[in-house]
């Protein structure tokens, strides 16, 4: 079981645990503050070339941008986290799923963080979005209004677990919230879904015909209330680290009975040891990440802002156009072509 338990938490507890050993003797004062106080206090994207530098759980990017917090099929959450940011990849998958669920019939995505503007470790929450890679999207279905700022910041989400069984509410599951995973779990570039394990047993229990797609369909802790979607380090970041491939296999196995007993569940021995976010500094995370803490800003939050917050931005042309406003240089800015993405330009508008 210890094998077991080790494999199961490796994107959490195992990188938590070598960040606190690599304790490099830092060179300079500044490299002893910590990452996530420097990350935190950006609140625009490095506009450099879209890059994702390190590891899910310790690392950074450039060439950020944000989804906008209203579209036609999707209302982002928490604005006041400012966390709607991310590789341009992730950002544009997001816009694609929320408008293919709806044709599934899920009336639209509420979004939950993805990442900080520039990545790097959080002040709460999160061990890992910390490369642009990861976005949580609610499992409750957006509501036919739009909500109030203040709305966004109080409403609770519902979970989906009954606490006592750790199993899915029957009364709160319904074949769309599947068939949503389902949408997600088709895109070649999403590589992880992360869901309480009561949600991946209903889907082994329950998913009939193609059965395949549940491999990418993870269990972990927490994810009762909304699901975690992880893409692969895209193409034109070399310094991006790749996550172990998913274990062959649909995952309705032993692996998933593990979650069922209660050494997954046991009370932390040591509730008070400071988490490997909290601890990070900038001499724990990838040399690359300084450059991204130091790049310029671009001009505005609409420029870098997907699909489009920007009136003053023609979507003809957004980078003559942010060249025009007195803003970067082609050369720099997020929208800078890159063929070799296989997703969309940022600005080529949703389809419905
Ligand atoms: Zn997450």
């Amino acid at each position: 079981m210890r094998a077991l338990w080790a494999k199961m938490t490796k994107c959490a507890a195992a990188i938590a645990a070598m960040s606190l050993l690599a304790t490099a003797v830092p060179q300079q004062a500044e490299a002893q503050e910590l990452a996530k106080t420097l990350f935190g206090s950006h609140k625009l994207p490095a506009a450099t070339q879209p890059q994702s530098i390190g590891f899910y759980s310790k690392g950074c990017f450039s060439g950020g941008v944000a989804i906008a917090t209203d579209g036609p099929t999707w209302q982002a959450m928490r604005l006041s986290r400012n966390r709607r940011w991310g590789h341009p990849a992730m950002i544009t998958l997001v816009e694609k799923l929320s408008r293919d669920a709806v044709q599934d019939g899920w009336p639209g995505l509420l979004l939950g963080d993805i990442s900080q503007p520039r990545g790097g470790p959080m002040l709460t929450g999160h061990a890992s979005h910390q490369i642009g890679l990861d976005a949580d999207i609610w499992f409750t279905p957006m509501p036919d209004k739009r909500l109030t700022p203040q709305e966004r910041e109080n409403m609770s989400a519902v979970s989906l677990i009954d606490p006592k069984t750790r199993r899915v509410v029957e009364k709160r599951w319904t074949p769309a919230h599947a068939r949503l995973l389902k949408r997600a779990a088709s895109y070649p570039e999403v590589e992880r879904i992360l869901v309480h394990p009561g949600i991946k047993k209903k889907l082994c229990d329950t998913v009939t015909g193609d059965r395949a797609w549940l491999r990418k369909v993870r269990p972990f802790w927490g994810h009762d209330y909304h699901f975690h979607v992880r893409i692969g380090c895209q193409p034109g970041s070399p310094d991006c680290k790749r996550q172990e491939a998913v274990p062959a296999g649909e995952g309705c196995d032993k692996s998933l009975a593990w979650w069922f007993t209660e050494e997954p569940w046991r009370p932390n021995p040591n509730p008070d040891a400071p988490k490997a976010r909290d601890v990070m500094t900038m001499s724990s995370l990838p040399k690359a990440c300084r450059a991204v803490l130091e790049a310029p800003d671009p001009v505005s939050v609409a420029s870098v802002t997907y699909p489009s917050g920007a009136a003053a931005i023609t979507r003809a042309d957004p980078i003559a156009a942010i060249a025009a406003s007195g803003g970067l240089p082609a050369a720099a800015s997020a929208f800078a072509p890159t063929p070799e993405f296989g997703a969309p330009l940022p600005f080529s508008p949703p389809a419905n």
